[in-house]
């Protein structure tokens, strides 16, 4: 009862929705100035610096896009969160996790200094570099198309297409990424890695570079805000434990080393990448009738400038602007 008079006040606000989203797109465009592109995978830097874009999508079809839609990106470290999912449904949580684990590293997301430090040498969490490459290595499958395929079956699942991957984007990364080299022959070392070092590394760089839009990281964020449950399909797609560990990852790891103050100012889960992107997952929440989007929504953002940390520099601060004025928080 209380749901239907909820969807049927987000529906009757589209319009002026769409026009608020509308003109904090244009301000907040202004600020992609004040960032950088990525440029250590050298392909990246030929994104528009100044696009800023989004998209939300909530349980019962609600949508609102603003900005420069539609343009492809890689999805980047985005995609830990589905490997770590399909790593989870293939090999089982306690498995998984026994050998990533789940704690913040305050770090920078390349860092190998905390492999260094804690002991055992186990990583700190599957949003990183060193766990996301570790759960690479998890997926089964001996050469790296089959360990991907589950990430494109789950991905296809989740936005209704297979997508595609950027062949240019992987080539750059594989050529250059030295540090990732050296985060893989440190796991090897320590035994971390369950599969052929090479064929990791492969898979970890072409899960990076596999192509999304806003729309799609709405979806995926829809999905993951119903617990795994696709609210057009009517599929489980996703074991709640799984979804339920996968968030609280976001919501401590996401965001790199920005992850604690995302947490404070913001509020709710999601995962960037360097290309730009922003998965978020609004969970349904009790609250004032008056707000939006109260039975849940995923958000997809897209803005390549980034800030320090390697997240999107005008993304975050759209994202924070309308999570906290339609008071989006768990908290
Ligand atoms: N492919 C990138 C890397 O490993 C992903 C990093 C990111 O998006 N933060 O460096």
């Amino acid at each position: 009862m209380v749901q239907g008079y909820v969807n049927l006040n987000t529906e009757r606000n589209k319009e002026w929705l769409q026009e608020y989203v509308d003109n904090w797109v244009t301000f907040f465009k202004k600020q992609t100035d004040t960032g950088k592109v990525a440029d250590y995978i050298p392909k990246l830097e030929d994104a528009d610096p100044n696009a800023l874009g989004i998209t939300i999508i909530g349980k019962h079809g609600t949508q609102i896009r603003s900005g420069d839609l539609d343009i492809p990106f890689s999805i980047q470290s985005i995609s830990k969160v589905l490997s770590f999912i399909v790593a989870c449904m293939d090999r089982g949580l306690t498995y998984v996790l026994h050998r990533v684990d789940v704690e913040p590293t305050g770090e920078a997301f390349n860092s190998i200094m905390h492999l260094e430090i804690n002991n055992p040498k186990r990583p700190f969490n599957p949003m990183v570099n060193s766990g996301a490459i570790t759960i690479s290595s998890l997926l089964n499958g001996k050469t790296s198309d089959q360990k991907l395929e589950p990430i494109f079956a789950l991905l296809e699942k989740m936005i209704g297409y297979r997508p595609e991957l950027d062949v240019e984007v992987y080539e750059s990364e594989r050529d250059t990424s030295m540090r990732n080299r050296a985060i893989g022959y440190y796991l090897l070392e320590e035994g971390y890695l369950e599969s052929d070092l090479g064929v990791t590394l492969e898979t970890y760089f072409k899960q990076c570079s596999i192509n999304i839009t806003t729309d799609d990281l709405a979806r995926i964020g829809l999905v993951l805000s119903n617990d795994g449950f696709h609210p057009d399909t009517g599929e489980v797609i996703i074991p709640r434990n799984v979804t339920r560990i996968a968030k609280s990852l976001m919501l401590t790891c996401g965001m790199y080393d920005a992850s604690g103050k995302f947490a404070a100012y913001v509020g709710i889960p999601a995962k960037s990448g360097v290309s730009g992107g922003i998965l978020a997952v609004v969970p349904p929440r009790v609250r004032d009738n008056d707000l939006p989007f109260l039975d849940g929504c995923g958000i997809g953002v897209f803005g390549p400038a980034l800030d320090k940390q390697g997240n999107s520099i005008a993304g975050i601060k759209l994202l924070r602007h309308i999570a906290n004025s339609w008071d989006m928080s768990l908290f």
